[in-house]
This record gives C-alpha cells, sequence and structure tokens, in this order.
C-alpha cells in the first residue's frame, strides 16, 4: 500500500504536471512554497538507501525533469531540490520522490 502507486496506477487523483513512460510529477497537496511539485519515479523505490546501480538513469532523469518542470512554472532563476531520506530525514512517504521548491520571495 503506497499512497504515490495509487496515483501513479491513477487509482488517486492528484494535480499532475507532467508525466512520462519513467516519471511522474505531481503539485504538493501540502505544499510548503508557493510552487511545490514531486517528481516520483513510476518503479517503486523506497527511498535514496534502497537505491539500486542499475536505477541511477532514474534519478538523473528526476534531476532532468526537475528543471525542465522548474522551467516550466516559471522558478527557473531559483529553486530547491530535496530528497529526504528516511524516518529521521523527515521521509512520510515510503517511495522515493523529489521536490521541487520554488517560488519563494526572498
Ligand atoms: P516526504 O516528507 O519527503 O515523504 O514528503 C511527502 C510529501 O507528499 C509531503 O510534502 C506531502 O504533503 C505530500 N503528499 C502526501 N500525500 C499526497 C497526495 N495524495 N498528493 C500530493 N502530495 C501528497
Amino acid at each position: 500500500m503506497c499512497i504515490f502507486c495509487d496515483i501513479i496506477s491513477g487509482e488517486k487523483k492528484a494535480d499532475i504536471v507532467y508525466q512520462d513512460e519513467k516519471i511522474i510529477a505531481f503539485r504538493d497537496i501540502n505544499p510548503k512554497a508557493p510552487v511545490h511539485i514531486l517528481i516520483v519515479p513510476r518503479k517503486h523505490i523506497f527511498s535514496i538507501n534502497n537505491l539500486e546501480r542499475k536505477d541511477l538513469s532514474l534519478v538523473s532523469e528526476m534531476i532532468w525533469q526537475a528543471k525542465e518542470i522548474a522551467k516550466s512554472a516559471g522558478v527557473q532563476d531559483g529553486y530547491k531540490l530535496v530528497i529526504n531520506n528516511g524516518i529521521r530525514g523527515g521521509q512520510v512517504v515510503p517511495h522515493l520522490h523529489l521536490h521541487l521548491l520554488g517560488g519563494f520571495n526572498l
């Protein structure tokens, strides 16, 4: 049972901003910044700790799409990319995801 797998399968609705055969990106339901998008691999990988070398291209793809999505969301001038890892690292959803946070008024 994984909430992000439910979004990926279409069982649960999300505000999807991008998707391809490997990656899906949707708006965070509880945004911590004016732009807060989660970039998620379709493959269920629990966390960074569970990454295998064969998944490395997937991580590059996540970062690449974060850059592209930042551009389309109009925050390419400045944004943060965050991956929380493990309970003590603030990870709540047990499916690897990259937070794209932007639109800060600094
Ligand atoms: P993390 O703490 O790194 O595991 O982040 C999980 C993120 O997923 C949090 O920022 C939540 O607000 C977000 N989240 C949880 N459920 C949903 C959902 N159904 N749709 C969109 N974002 C969600």
